[in-house]
């Protein structure tokens, strides 16, 4: 039971909140329907493994099969609404017309279910397509948009084997979340019972999401439930690396690193001949500032060591800012750096632990390794240190 108010908007693929499932537990929804030749048939495949599902109809569908609409509410599922007509393009639309075709798609529906009950207000705009004024209007609506947090590609012209090797590969890769579907491909039928033995077989479980009435109130839950992206994120925060395990031991500096080896060409800069390709010269100068003065070798013989609490990110810190990249697109930058540079740290730890678990007893990390160098036991921690920055730029690339 959710209560839209309190939550929205959902789905991974838009929005950084999602149903606040548990590990291993799916959402289905169908959308575009009904359309009785295939809606019937996803129907009865879901009876048949006893799952529930969340339909998002299109009105003039609920219109032109009204009883396709009260089949979907009579075997227990959540019927729900997508537009009035399936507008392609809704984010572009006045937003009168996209309100007119939200609303439309409430009535045809309510209509088709002729009990003088309402669909469910979860609503899937088409296409995904949302504006920020369709967002305030279905919010100022008591509406739950639901995007999704992965689809299965099933309105493309794929095979059913596809869809089904799509839905499990992004399933998998999630761990739980809402998966979009179409009621009105064929495809979509063909790889359902597939789909649904192996959620089975694998250990998943559905849920079915209802909204939340005064009789049945919301299911409780923690705001941060609701939080999956960034997941990886956030599931890399509990994998910080053990600071405490840090090795201190000996100099409090390194060494610097010589010129030689950075592999520093400063003379070649900008001094490139014409590339012939296009005909178009490169320019003579580099478009970025030139770093005139480099400190001689020598003139430093350390560099200080990082204290340990350099290395400390603080959860509270962390979950602010990605809170902060919720809020609006104006933080989503900063909260990107955060989430960029943690990604490259965590990106090396992580190498760093594959790198001490294949081949023990070798050193472990090389954050261990640095200052027992420092103390004489290796001549070159300059060139480690640029293999350092080699493999965290690597990771962080990787994690994009
Ligand atoms: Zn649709």
């Amino acid at each position: 039971m959710v209560d839209p108010r309190a939550h929205p908007i959902i789905g991974t693929m838009q929005y950084n909140k999602t149903l606040p499932l548990a590990d291993h537990e799916v959402v289905l929804t169908f959308d575009d329907g009904p359309l009785p030749k295939y809606s019937n048939q996803i129907l009865d495949i879901l009876a048949a493994h006893c799952a529930k599902a969340t339909f998002f109809l299109v009105g003039s569908q609920a219109h032109a099969n009204p009883g396709g609409v009260r089949k979907v509410r009579d075997a227990g599922h959540t019927v729900a609404t997508h537009s009035q007509n399936h507008p392609t393009g809704m984010d572009r639309l006045p937003l009168d017309r996209s309100r007119q075709e939200i609303e439309q798609g409430i009535a045809s529906v309510t209509a088709a279910l002729a009990d003088g009950t309402a669909p469910a207000p979860f609503l899937r705009i088409p296409g995904l397509r949302v504006n920020d004024g369709i967002e305030q209007f279905a919010a100022s609506k008591g509406l739950q948009i639901w995007s999704a947090d992965f689809p299965a590609d099933d309105w493309r012209n794929v095979s059913a084997n596809r869809v089904y090797d799509l839905a499990m590969q992004r399933l998998e890769k999630k761990g739980k979340g809402i998966l979009l579907l179409h009621d009105i491909q064929p495809r979509t039928v063909a790889a359902l019972p597939r789909i649904l033995r192996e959620l089975k077989t694998r250990g998943y479980r559905i849920v079915h999401v209802v909204p939340a009435t005064p009789e049945r109130p919301a299911t409780p839950t923690e705001p941060q439930q609701w939080q999956l992206h960034p997941a990886s994120e956030v599931v890399a925060t509990s994998r910080w690396p053990k600071v405490p395990k840090f090795a201190f031991a000996g100099p409090a500096t390194l060494p610097v690193p010589a010129l030689s080896d950075l592999d520093w060409h400063t003379s070649n800069l900008g001094a490139r001949a014409p590339r012939r390709g296009h005909g178009v010269p490169l320019p003579p100068v580099t478009p970025w500032p030139r770093l005139t003065t480099l400190p001689s070798a020598g003139t430093l013989a350390t560099l200080p060591i990082p204290a340990r609490s350099i290395f400390k990110l603080e959860e509270p810190t962390f979950r602010s800012a990605l809170a902060s990249a919720a809020r609006g697109p104006a933080t989503v930058a900063q909260a990107r750096s955060t989430e960029a540079s943690s990604a490259k740290l965590t990106g090396k730890s992580r190498r760093q632990g594959h790198a001490a678990a294949a081949q023990p007893p070798a050193p472990a990390g090389q954050a261990e390794q640095a200052p027992q160098q420092a103390g004489g036991t290796a001549p070159k921690p300059a060139a480690q240190a640029k293999r350092n920055a080699r493999s965290v730029r690597v990771a962080g690339l990787k994690k994009r």
